[in-house]
C-alpha cells in the first residue's frame, strides 16, 4: 500500500478512522441474496506527506459499478443541483464558444448532461453501469458505457470544451489514468469542474457515513491540488454547494493558464485554519464517532421503550454505513422508506433491513430515523403533514449547510 495520490510508502501513512468490516454499501439485496453478502474493511489512512484520507482496501471496480440502482433523477433537490451546475458552467465558460461541447464522467443517466443540452451544448456521457447507460441512451444523452481511462479517451479522439465529473473522483481505483484521461481530453482553454464531496465538511459535520468502499478517497481543496498538480492541471476557482451535505465545485485547467481566483484563495486559507489537514483533526472526528454512536443507540432504545415504531427514512448509500457501524437493524427500525422504486423488495447490505416504497406505506412510523439527512430542508417541507400529526424526525447527522 503506497499512497494513492503522492506515492508516499506506507509508513506514511497512519490509520485515522477504523469502522470494523461492512459489506459493500450500494449493493442493496434482492432476498436470495440475503446474508451471502461479502464483508470487506472499512478504514480510512491519512497520508502524513500530501495529508489525503483514504481507505486502504480497494473492493473491484467490476463488483461496484457494474449493475448500481442509485438514479440522479430521483430527488428535486439534487435535479435543481444539476441545473444550476450547467447554468454557471454556461455562463462561466460556454459565453464566448460558439460551439461548446461537454463531457460528463460517471454521467448517470444523463440528468446531468441533459441540462447542458437545453443550453445548447453538445453533450457525451460516459457511464460504467450498463443498465444505467441504457435508460440515459434512451433518454437521448448519447452515453459510452465505459470506464473512463486515458485509453477511452483515445478511442474517443476529439476534446471536450468542459469536462465534469461530479462525485465520481473518490470512486477512482484507476486514479492516475482517469486523471492523465482527463488532461488529454481537455482542449486547450478548456475547463475542468470536478465536484467532490468536501472532507472539510465531513470533519466539522461528523459526517462519517460519507465513508464507504466507492469513496476511496476524501479531499480537500490542499489534496485535490495536489493530485491535479501532478498531471499538469491547476485549479483555479471553487465555490462551496450545500450538496450531499457540503460538496466543492471546483474550476481546474491546464498549468499555468490562469491564475487562482481571490475566491479560491480565501477558501484554502479558511481551509487550513480549520484543521481540515492535520492528522489530529481526524484522530478527534474518530472520537466523535463514538460518541454518536452512544448517543444515537440511547435515542432507539429509549423511542423503543416508549413502544414508538421507528422507520428509516431514505435508504442511501451512506446509510448503510451507519446502520452497519452503529449495529442498528431490525431490533430498532422495522424498514427503510425509499422514492427510487428500482430498490422495492430489496433488503439492506449487512442489517438485512426490508425497503418500502414510501407511497405505498400504509401507516406513518411514530419516529423517522432519517438517513438521508442531507436532504433535511426538502424532507421536512414534504413531510409538513406528518410533521403536524406528531411524527417525529430525527437527524443523526444535522449538516451546517443544508
Ligand atoms: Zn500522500
Amino acid at each position: 500500500m503506497i499512497c494513492r495520490v503522492c506515492d508516499a510508502p506506507e509508513s506514511a501513512l497512519e490509520l485515522a478512522i477504523d469502522l470494523g468490516s461492512q459489506p459493500w454499501a450500494n449493493h442493496f439485496l434482492r432476498p436470495e441474496e440475503v446474508g451471502t453478502e461479502p464483508f470487506y474493511p472499512l478504514r480510512v489512512l491519512f497520508c502524513r506527506e500530501c495529508t489525503t484520507a483514504q481507505l486502504d482496501y480497494t473492493v473491484p471496480k467490476e463488483t461496484m459499478f457494474s449493475d448500481h440502482t442509485y438514479l440522479s433523477g430521483v430527488t428535486k433537490s439534487l435535479s435543481d443541483h444539476f441545473a444550476r451546475v450547467a447554468e454557471q458552467v454556461d455562463r462561466d465558460v460556454g459565453a464566448d464558444r460558439p460551439k461548446k461541447s461537454v463531457l460528463d464522467i460517471g454521467s448517470n443517466d444523463g440528468t446531468q448532461l441533459k441540462h447542458f443540452q437545453r443550453l445548447g451544448w453538445d453533450v457525451l456521457g460516459v457511464e460504467a453501469s450498463r443498465t444505467t447507460a441504457a435508460i440515459a441512451n434512451e433518454a437521448g444523452v448519447e452515453t459510452v458505457h465505459a470506464f473512463f481511462n486515458e485509453e477511452l479517451v483515445r478511442s474517443l479522439g476529439r476534446t471536450f470544451d468542459v469536462i465534469n465529473a461530479a462525485g465520481v473522483f473518490f470512486h477512482l481505483e484507476e486514479l492516475h489514468s482517469v486523471t492523465d484521461g482527463i488532461r488529454l481530453a481537455l482542449a486547450p482553454d478548456g475547463v475542468f469542474v470536478v465536484q467532490f464531496l468536501y472532507m472539510q465538511r465531513i470533519l466539522e459535520n461528523c459526517a462519517f457515513d460519507q465513508i464507504y468502499h466507492e469513496h476511496l478517497l476524501y479531499y480537500n481543496l490542499r489534496t485535490i491540488e495536489a493530485l491535479l498538480t501532478r498531471h499538469g492541471l491547476a485549479l483555479f476557482d471553487a465555490t462551496l454547494s450545500p450538496i450531499h451535505g457540503g460538496s466543492i465545485i471546483a474550476y481546474a485547467g491546464h498549468a499555468g493558464r490562469r491564475a487562482p481566483t481571490e475566491r479560491l484563495q480565501t477558501m484554502r486559507a479558511e481551509e487550513d485554519a480549520s484543521g481540515a489537514n492535520e492528522l489530529e483533526t481526524y484522530r478527534r472526528f474518530a472520537r466523535q464517532i463514538e460518541t454518536m454512536k452512544q448517543e444515537n443507540l440511547a435515542f432507539l432504545e429509549s423511542a423503543k421503550a416508549q413502544g414508538k415504531r421507528i422507520f428509516g427514512m431514505g435508504a442511501p448509500v451512506k446509510g448503510n454505513t451507519l446502520l452497519n457501524y452503529f449495529g442498528v437493524g431490525r431490533q430498532f427500525l422495522d424498514c427503510l422508506v425509499e422514492k427510487n422504486e428500482l430498490r422495492r423488495g430489496m433488503v439492506s447490505p449487512g442489517m438485512h433491513l426490508p425497503i418500502l416504497i414510501e407511497r405505498e406505506l400504509p401507516t406513518p412510523p411514530d419516529v423517522y430515523y432519517v438517513l438521508a439527512w442531507n436532504f433535511k430542508r426538502e424532507i421536512l417541507a414534504n413531510n409538513a403533514d406528518l410533521l403536524a400529526r406528531g411524527t417525529e424526525f430525527f437527524f443523526p447527522v444535522n449538516p451546517k449547510d443544508a
